[in-house]
């Protein structure tokens, strides 16, 4: 049994990390600001005897005895990280600085949760590991691109610098159950559209791709990864190749929840990226990983939470 430190634990991965974690014997602690996070999300683990809550700003400085560190707080969608560029930009390093030192201090092993933004608008595609990345670094998304490419930095130098034992992970578009229905990102948008009947907004001509990975999967990936014991510390891609643009899953939501909705056109944001898909060779070769749940399934699961959740049963 370890104990592990999940900042970011009451977000919409992290709570289904703490999940997993428990299942697995281990002790968590939940560090969160309720940024984006909701108690909701743990409240079935509230009287659970290895599971403890802390309100806590990962900007500043905070100290725990434990084996692993899972550093997950950052606002991921685009309108709540836009909403204070400055803070997330903050959060992003300031957290990692933090998680670091105190990895370094207690020998913890540390996860680092980057993500596939870390490539920008690619051209390079799909996109590997070794791929470096086309990022402004002075528009909308910088804040976030560059604070968890910055991470990225800081999680490596402490590495060779300091010798702590680092893990982090890319991580592309991930969907499910506990995603805010008005945080803006296209599954949950679009569901959250068509079952309220309104129309969906798709942003620009909807030829744009993203690749979507189910919630379950990708913590399952995130696990193994720190299990390994290979040494590896990352950069690891972790998400489903199956590549879809908006226009097609705008059309797959509508044909499962049916209704009246129709799509509509909305303007693409600055700097919205073309195309992704991850490039999950070292995945498979490391951690012997891959997605289990294909788009279809994932989403009638994310539909059945949604309409649990819209109808006040959820
Ligand atoms: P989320 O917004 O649901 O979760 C983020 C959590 O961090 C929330 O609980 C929020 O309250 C908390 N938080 C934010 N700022 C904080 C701060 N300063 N101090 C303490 N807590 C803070 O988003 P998510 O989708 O669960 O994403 C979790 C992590 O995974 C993020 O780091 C995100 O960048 C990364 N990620 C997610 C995706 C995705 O598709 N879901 C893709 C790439 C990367
Ligand atoms: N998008 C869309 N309609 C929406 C929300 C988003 O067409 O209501 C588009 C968005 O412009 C982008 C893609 O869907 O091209 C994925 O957006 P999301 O914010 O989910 O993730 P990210 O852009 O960070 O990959």
């Amino acid at each position: 049994m370890k104990r592990i430190l999940v900042t970011g634990g009451a977000g919409f991965l992290g709570s289904h990390l703490c999940d997993l974690l428990l299942e697995k014997g281990h002790e968590v602690i939940s560090l969160d600001n309720y940024f984006t996070g909701r108690k909701t999300n743990l409240a079935h683990l509230q009287n659970h005897p290895r599971f403890e809550m802390v309100r806590h700003d990962v900007i500043d400085p905070f100290k725990f005895e434990v084996d692993w560190i899972f550093n997950l707080a950052c606002p991921a969608s685009p309108i709540h990280y836009q909403h204070n560029a400055i803070k997330t930009i903050k959060t992003s390093v300031m957290g990692a600085i933090n998680c670091l030192g105190l990895a370094k201090r207690t020998g913890a092993r540390v996860f680092q949760a980057s993500t596939s933004e870390v490539y920008g608008d690619p051209d390079i595609h799909p996109q590997p590991e070794s791929y470096w990345g086309h990022v402004n670094p002075i528009g909308p998304r910088s804040c976030y691109d560059e604070g968890k490419r910055c991470a990225e930095t800081l999680f490596f130098d402490y590495h060779r610098q300091n010798r702590v034992d680092i893990r982090v992970v890319r991580i592309f578009n991930t969907y499910g159950p506990r995603m805010l229905a008005d945080d803006g990102r296209v599954v949950s948008n679009f569901i959250v559209q068509a079952l309220r009947g309104e129309d969906l907004t798709i942003c620009g001509d909807g030829t744009q791709t993203r690749s979507f990975c189910f919630a379950s999967d990708l913590i399952d990936g995130f696990v193994r990864f720190m299990e390994n014991e290979s040494g590896f510390p990352g950069p690891l891609n972790l998400g489903n190749p199956g590549e879809f643009t908006m226009l097609e899953l705008a059309e797959i939501v509508l044909a499962k929840v049916g209704g009246k909705s129709k799509i509509v056109h909305h303007p693409l944001p600055q700097d919205d990226p073309r195309q992704r898909r991850p490039d999950i060779t070292k995945a498979r070769e490391l951690l012997n990983w891959e997605p289990k749940v294909a788009l279809a399934e994932g989403l009638d699961r994310t539909i059945a939470y949604f309409r649990n959740s819209e109808t006040g049963k959820g």
